[in-house]
């Protein structure tokens, strides 16, 4: 297998799942191996795709289909949720000027609700849209007309039409990553703006592990795919938004050569993604040691609805003892998730003495500080 970037083969495997069961962005069980490697020529970390890919997007990608106004929390300030989609709109705005009359493109955009909340800002904003299904279409038809919208393929007359396109966390699950760029490209006008996000995975370290990101991009793997594609990179922010890479690169009139970053570069990212290769392959093993620690019959409540969670349930010898699972979106309280309800974080049940932590380890801890309503109750923490 060669680098999807720079086409160097890929010979240093940092992860390897094994028999273990992999898990999608989705938080769902996938029945394939994940399987991850370091490129020594770009810097890039790049996962072996799926088989079934394109069907896996087609039909079962159901991204926050189930209701128009569901959204991820980004992050909860003083007791205040700020909700993801309201976050990239910020970011969005303060790094790019928007107005009347420009044409912009969000490509592989899903249900786009940072398009539409941006089109209610900005007044004129002539919003497109792309993605790789139809699923979608019932949303976009509440704020785009229908010729604004294309699926599986763009237009011709798109060629060369488009002020700014943007990519907010599609880049990651391409598989030819390279084609999309020059699509992208060829979609916007020379001095045109590609303004994107990517997870980061040296700040959310489970990115790792989700098999169906085909790619993890590094600061200099991004900017080496950029500028192969003739664009000139402005701006890469790993903290713009916690946990991602936020870039802005423009069109540049005539193509300039780009060169692979330099050795020393290379091994310090090698580095870094073996280390959290590392984490990974010996989280599951520790999920069990501890669970050893506890009688059969105890209980525990799971905190965390998302990735890092599932990869405990997932482990858990007994996943039965779960009795409920916290997590402070409103959106998930009231589903069941491993086979118990989501509460918030007050509901957690008088008689649970045992928290496993289902979150990003460089915040769990902090985040437990936080909730009042732990405050006071003697719990058996453990952490990824
Ligand atoms: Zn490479």
């Amino acid at each position: 297998m060669n680098c999807n970037l720079c086409g160097t083969p890929l010979d240093d495997k940092i992860y390897d799942s094994g028999n273990a069961k992999s898990l999608t962005s989705l938080c769902t069980v996938h029945a394939g191996r994940t399987q991850v490697y370091v490129c020594h020529g770009c810097a890039h970390v790049q996962s072996v795709a799926m088989d079934d890919i394109d069907a896996y997007y087609d039909d079962s990608y159901d991204i926050l289909v189930d209701s128009e106004e569901e959204d991820q929390i980004y992050e909860v300030v003083a007791g205040q949720k700020v909700y993801r989609t309201e976050h990239q709109v910020r970011v969005l705005r303060d790094k790019i000027a928007l107005s009347s009359g420009m044409k912009i493109l969000d490509y592989g955009c899903a249900k786009s609700a940072t398009m539409r909340t941006l089109a209610g800002l900005t007044p004129g904003l002539e919003v497109h849209l792309f993605d790789v299904s139809d699923r979608y279409r019932p949303f976009w038809d509440k704020f785009i007309p229908p010729e604004r919208g294309a699926t599986y393929e763009t237009p011709a007359a798109w060629t060369g039409r488009f002020d700014a396109v943007t990519s907010f966390f599609s880049l990651e699950h391409m598989a030819q990553p390279q084609d999309a760029l020059r699509k992208i490209a060829a979609l916007l006008k020379p001095g045109g703006i590609f303004y994107g996000i990517v997870p980061n995975v040296f700040a959310n370290t489970a990115d790792m592990i989700v098999v169906d990101h085909v790619n993890h991009f590094t600061r200099p793997s991004l900017a080496y795919l950029l500028r192969a594609n003739g664009f000139e990179v402005q701006d890469i922010s790993d903290s713009a938004h916690r946990g991602a890479l936020v870039f802005v690169a423009r069109k540049l009139a005539q193509p300039v050569g780009i060169q692979a970053p330099g050795r020393d570069e290379v091994q310090v990212i090698a580095e870094s993604a073996h280390a959290i290769a590392d984490f990974w392959q010996k989280a599951g093993s520790r999920v069990q040691a501890f669970e050893q620690t506890l009688a059969a019959d105890t209980p525990v409540a799971l905190y965390g609805a998302g990735f890092y969670g599932t990869f405990i349930a997932s482990w858990l010898k007994s996943p039965q003892r779960i009795r409920c699972v916290i997590d402070q979106n409103p959106f998930l309280q009231g589903h069941p998730l491993h086979g118990a309800p989501v509460v918030a974080p007050a509901d957690l049940p008088v008689d649970i003495g045992v928290m496993l932590v289902g979150l990003n380890p460089a915040h769990a801890r902090q985040v437990m500080d936080d909730i009042a309503a732990f405050a006071g109750r003697s719990l058996n923490y453990f952490y990824l």
